[in-house]
């Protein structure tokens, strides 16, 4: 290929995907133009589900690595690929096995619940997975008088936490996008937008969330904005998503919450922003960096995630 754009690759990433056979999935969270030529774009809950379930041999996701690693985990047979093994996630990294292992033998005859956000070897330590669009829900179905202990985001556990009212030891980790909003901007902001929502991801703080008028998983978000009579919205999560809230709704206005670094721009995930179209291209041509995963710790980090499945189907989320 001589001339280099964008427009070349899709086109290229196209033929490539017909003839081998390969699936692009993209998070919310992903750029625009991968949004664009993705299969199917969901958060990590809607994502997990069509992993499992498409006929692909060749699954290349558009996200971090905690999920293309839960994709392999549910897809063991495919090949799985990330076009930057680079594209990790601040959250997952904020709990390391050794420390939660520490932290679990401290607080032994509990239910380990942790959300999908962590790298596998938290996921072998665990009784269950969640994600935010299930995690009360998957609480909630474990019997009254259950004790558990949820990791690794301590804003979504301690919301978990306020709104089931279980007995929950929250690990204190948490994502530095969804820690950055600045109470005072979006107060500001609504001042000047007296008719906008504030909406919000539950891994906000809880200031933000006091002053929320809804809080809810990405995808919950978006549903809302397009079920809500509303036109202007304030939104507490990365700006990824207001993607596909335009698409839905192109008259409404969504403003993305500000940081409290106003020159920074870290509302937005510079893991997630790793990937790009010349690298889904690459990867789709090469088909490497495969993800790879060895079979025994596979099996162990499924049990908690087919668990996780069984439950949200179960209950029709
Ligand atoms: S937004 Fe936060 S939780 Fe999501 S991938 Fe980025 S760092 Fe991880």
């Amino acid at each position: 290929m001589t001339k280099k754009d964008n427009t070349d690759y899709i086109s290229e990433i196209n033929r490539l995907k017909k003839n081998k056979n390969a699936v692009i999935l993209a998070h919310y969270y992903q750029t625009e133009d991968i949004q664009d030529i993705a299969d199917f774009v969901g958060d990590s809950l809607a994502l997990s589900q069509k992993a499992a379930s498409n006929n692909a041999d060749i699954v290349l996701f558009a996200g971090v690595k905690f999920m293309a690693e839960t994709a392999k985990i549910l897809s063991p047979e495919k090949k799985v690929l990330l076009p930057d093994m680079n594209a990790g996630c601040s959250l997952a990294d904020s709990c390391k096995a050794e420390d939660f292992k520490k932290f679990i033998e401290e607080n032994p005859g509990r239910t380990v619940v942790t959300y999908v956000n962590t790298n596998i070897d938290i996921k072998v330590l665990s009784d269950i997975i969640c994600t935010s669009s299930n995690a009360v829900e998957i609480i909630e179905s474990l019997p009254a008088g259950e004790k558990i202990i949820f990791g690794p985001d301590r804003n979504l556990g301690n919301y978990i936490l306020n709104k089931t009212g279980r007995d929950i030891k929250v690990w204190n980790g948490t994502c530095h996008v969804h820690e950055e909003f600045s109470l005072e901007a979006i107060l500001k902001l609504k001042k000047e937008h007296p008719e906008a929502k504030i909406i919000v991801h539950p891994e906000c703080e809880l200031p933000i969330r006091i002053v929320a008028d809804f809080i809810g998983s990405t995808s919950a978000l978006l549903q809302f904005t397009k079920k809500d009579d509303s036109v202007t919205y304030i939104v507490g999560t990365e700006p990824g998503i207001i993607h596909q809230m335009r698409k839905a709704n192109p008259l409404k206005e969504y403003i993305p919450a500000p940081p409290k670094d106003s020159t920074c721009g870290c509302s937005e995930c510079n893991f997630m922003k790793l990937i790009t179209i010349e690298k889904i291209f690459k990867c789709l041509r090469d088909e490497k960096p495969e993800i790879l995963i060895d079979t025994e710790i596979l099996n162990k980090a499924r049990r908690p995630i087919m668990r996780m499945m069984e439950i949200s189907e179960k209950l029709g989320l």
